[in-house]
């Protein structure tokens, strides 16, 4: 079939600049591709923050050489066969192509992706709304934007860890969890602040160690009283063997690992494990967030709120109906 496609370079803002654990920033830079065939456009989206090693030349090198050689079919997994073993690495520019693929044969075909995909919509899992770190009047007008969600993400791993969380817990009841971004150096210190946690119910917490510090991830993950979900920790469904001992979830990124259907692999191979799975993303358009939404009714938290922390999302807003994310 014939085909042409156009990228377009994008830089997402941040509404307020952003703080983690490792640093802070007022937006992304995003590389948008918009495929054509049979007068369906689809869209596709790679997001690429600084921490991570791809960028927009190197995503635009990769999609020009993709597609120099592809021949669109009608079949979707011979096209995702061909994109997939494409060169290694380059996994957000895989992203961007394999999103765009979902869309253009769930649009010609008239239905959603989450159905070609042959998963459900119903029941989906909360989102969660995040939280950047921030000294305490910050917080409380942030805590004032999570209205109407039923589950909090807060950033820690700075100087005011508890000032935050007491903050927090001071002006709303909705449920938190929090996401240290690797940002506990000292695995003692770690569960110190896992007991601390435990005692005000917070449901569970992302990446608290380095990743490289494997002795540490092992020992916290047997102490610890509350689940320790994998985000830095683990990129692609190859990573998901070497940290079944250390975690009892996964964050899964279609960004990390290059896109729906490597995505949806990794669920499943979490769930046959009997991990739990929260399906997150980077800071991304709609477009980016809808792909990763169509995963949800696989999860137990989404942590998909990135079009509100975003100023100039140049889609149709997507819609969180009592906190939860339709799709
Ligand atoms: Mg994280």
């Amino acid at each position: 079939m014939d085909f042409n496609y156009r990228l377009q370079p994008y830089f997402l803002k941040f509404k307020t600049p952003f703080a983690i654990a490792h640093g802070t920033r007022d937006g992304t830079d995003i590389v948008l591709l918009h495929l054509t065939c049979e007068n369906i456009t689809a869209i596709g989206e790679a997001s690429l923050p600084p921490y991570l090693a791809e960028n927009k030349e190197s995503v635009n090198e990769f999609i020009y050489s993709f597609f120099k050689d592809f021949k669109f079919t009608n079949d979707l997994n011979t096209c995702l066969e061909y994109l997939h073993q494409h060169k290694s690495g380059n996994y957000a520019a895989k992203a961007c192509i394999d999103i765009a693929l979902h869309n253009w044969f769930a649009a010609y075909r008239q239905i959603p992706v989450w159905e070609l995909l042959g998963l459900k919509n119903n029941p989906l899992p909360p989102c969660t709304f995040t939280i950047g770190m921030g000294a305490p009047d910050v917080i409380r007008e942030k805590v004032k934007e999570a209205h109407g969600f039923n589950m909090i993400k807060v950033k820690l791993g700075g100087e005011h860890d508890k000032q935050i969380i007491e903050t927090i817990l001071d002006c709303t009841d909705t449920k938190l969890c929090v996401d240290v971004n690797q940002g506990w150096k000292d695995p003692d210190f770690a569960l110190d602040m896992i007991h601390w946690l435990a005692e005000r119910n917070i449901v569970f917490v992302e990446q608290p160690l380095p990743k490289s510090d494997k002795q540490g991830q092992q020992w916290l993950f047997q102490k610890s009283p509350l689940p320790i979900i994998a985000d830095e920790a683990v990129q692609t469904i190859e990573d998901i063997d070497a940290v079944k001992d250390f975690y009892h979830g996964i964050n899964v990124k279609l960004m990390k690992c290059g896109g729906i259907s490597p995505g949806l692999a990794m669920v499943r191979e979490a769930k046959s494990l009997q991990k739990l799975v929260l399906v997150g993303s980077m800071s991304e358009t709609s477009c980016g967030i809808m792909a990763a939404a169509q995963l949800s009714s696989l999860a137990n938290w989404v942590d998909l709120d990135g079009p509100l922390l975003a100023s100039n999302n140049p889609f149709e807003n997507v819609n969180y109906k009592n906190g939860i994310l339709q799709i």
